[in-house]
This record gives structure tokens, C-alpha cells and sequence, in this order.
């Protein structure tokens, strides 16, 4: 598997679902260029298009196993890793530190190769892996995801001098792609960043919070698309959650329900996350 896929044939956004025509270009496209792996790289020999789940087309086993923790080491509500009660209570420390959100849904936690593929998700402009992303947390946690009854998909936003520095917002592709699995809309606009903030990176949990708060706001002519809404709101990272704990805040003064968290990782508390 190599670490930075230089090229990668994608099968991208163009070809959803795959009808009779879709099934036909596909196996023209194998016989010119056989099915990589959008996350590796690597070949996907041996799974046929039509053998693979519609919706995981284009990842392979060995970054669905290096990519995906077994959700039974997670907490159910924080997502941390470590002392998970068997009865599914919540974890020592999330006891203690109630989020304003219900729950969090992640793959696993922020390290290793998750984390170097979150990094490239962060400055890719054509969006595949984060779409590779969401199609790989809707393969390993639809349940999950399914049972929050979510009925609308809100990407935390960033700031638009970010936007015009990384040219993205990932969290926008994963939500977009997200609310496509749940068959729920996805707005963009609903929520915006009002204020710049410097990075939450190296900041302990109280400067996170201070540095969030009134970052944020619902775009008035869109609230009263929240009302009585339950809100699943998508970041690529959670550490302390201060930052969708404020969203989560501005969301429910707004008129939304109640709030599930979805991201690619769940970092420690007191990780470093850069880059
Ligand atoms: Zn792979
Ligand atoms: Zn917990």
C-alpha cells in the first residue's frame, strides 16, 4: 500500500448509483485502467465493481482494517478510546464533561494512518478522499448512524480567509456526501463562521473555549429550516469539542432539536493535532 498515492484512478462523484449504463463504463474503464483505491492507491484485484457494496466502491480491505476502529473500544457518546463500560454508559470521563451534543461518530482515534489520510483530505480540492471518508464512516457506522435520526447535515464551517488559503472545507465534503448515505438534506449555508479564530492547535480546553465562542452563526434566512430539526453536524477532527460544542450552541438557540457529531477522528484530549 503506498503511503502517497501520486495516481490514483478515482471513479469520482460523476457515477452515484450504478445503473445497467454506469455497470457498463465501469467495466470499460477496468479494461483501460484497472480500480485503484481512492485512499492507497492500491489495486482493488479481485473485487469486481459489481461485487463491491454500491456505496464502498473504491476502498480496499486493507484501509477499511487500518482506517476503522472496532466501535466496541469507543465510547458511545465522546469517542474516546479506553475504558468503555460494557453495559454502553458512558466512559470516566465523559461523565464528568457533559458536550452539548448527544453523541459522537468516528472511525478511530486521530493517529497513525487515519490521521496522514485526514491530513490529505485537508488540502485535496477535488474532494475524493473526503468523499472516500464519509462513504467509509457510512460503511462502518450506518447503524449508528441511522438510530440518531438525524433529518438534516450541517458541515462545520470555516472561515472564508481559510477557504481562500486551503482553496476547501473537507468538513463540507464529508457532510455533503454523509447527508447523500442518509438520504437527509445537507446545507452549507446554514451555519457560517462570523469571526476568524486562531487555530485550536496547542490551545488547552478553557482557551479553546474562549477562543470559539460567538465564532459562529446561523444564517437567518435559513433558520426556519431548523426548526425542530435534529442536526448531524460534520467536522474532519474532534478534540476538545469546544468548536462543535459552540456550533451545537448557536444550532439549538436556532431552533434545532438535538445535535449527533459525526467526524473521520476522534483526537485525544490533550492531543496535538496540527499540522
Ligand atoms: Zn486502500
Ligand atoms: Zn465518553
Amino acid at each position: 500500500m503506498s503511503e502517497h498515492p501520486s495516481s490514483v484512478t478515482v471513479r469520482g462523484p460523476l457515477f452515484k448509483e450504478r445503473g445497467p449504463l454506469r455497470l457498463a463504463f465501469d467495466a470499460l474503464l477496468d479494461l483501460i485502467y484497472p480500480l485503484r483505491c481512492v485512499l492507497c492507491g492500491g489495486t482493488l484485484d479481485g473485487l469486481a465493481p459489481d461485487k463491491l457494496p454500491s456505496r464502498e466502491i473504491g476502498i480496499c480491505p486493507d484501509c477499511r482494517r487500518l482506517l476503522v476502529t472496532d466501535k466496541s473500544l469507543l465510547c458511545p457518546y465522546c469517542g474516546e478510546i479506553g475504558d468503555i463500560p460494557a453495559d454502553g454508559s458512558r466512559c470516566a470521563d465523559c461523565r464528568n464533561h457533559r458536550a452539548a451534543f448527544e453523541r459522537i461518530v468516528s472511525l478511530g482515534p486521530y493517529t497513525g494512518y487515519l490521521r496522514s489520510r485526514i491530513l490529505l483530505m485537508k488540502t485535496e480540492i477535488s474532494g475524493y478522499t473526503a468523499e472516500a471518508m464519509a462513504r467509509l464512516i457510512w460503511a462502518a457506522r450506518s447503524e449508528t448512524l441511522r438510530q440518531s435520526g438525524c433529518d438534516l447535515c450541517v458541515p462545520v464551517p470555516r472561515h472564508y480567509l481559510r477557504r481562500l488559503r486551503r482553496g476547501v472545507n473537507d468538513a463540507s465534503f464529508l457532510a455533503r456526501e454523509l447527508g447523500r448515505m442518509l438520504d437527509i438534506p445537507f446545507d452549507d449555508r446554514l451555519l457560517r463562521r462570523v469571526r476568524a479564530t486562531p487555530p485550536q492547535s496547542r490551545l488547552g480546553r478553557s482557551a479553546r473555549l474562549a477562543n470559539v465562542a460567538g465564532a459562529f452563526a446561523v444564517a437567518p434566512k435559513r433558520a426556519k429550516r431548523l426548526a425542530g430539526r435534529r442536526v448531524l453536524l460534520v467536522d474532519d477532527i474532534l478534540t476538545t469539542g469546544a468548536t462543535a460544542g459552540e456550533c451545537v450552541r448557536v444550532l439549538k438557540e436556532a431552533g434545532a432539536a438535538g445535535c449527533v457529531v459525526a467526524v473521520c477522528a476522534r483526537a485525544g484530549r490533550n492531543q496535538y493535532f496540527g499540522p
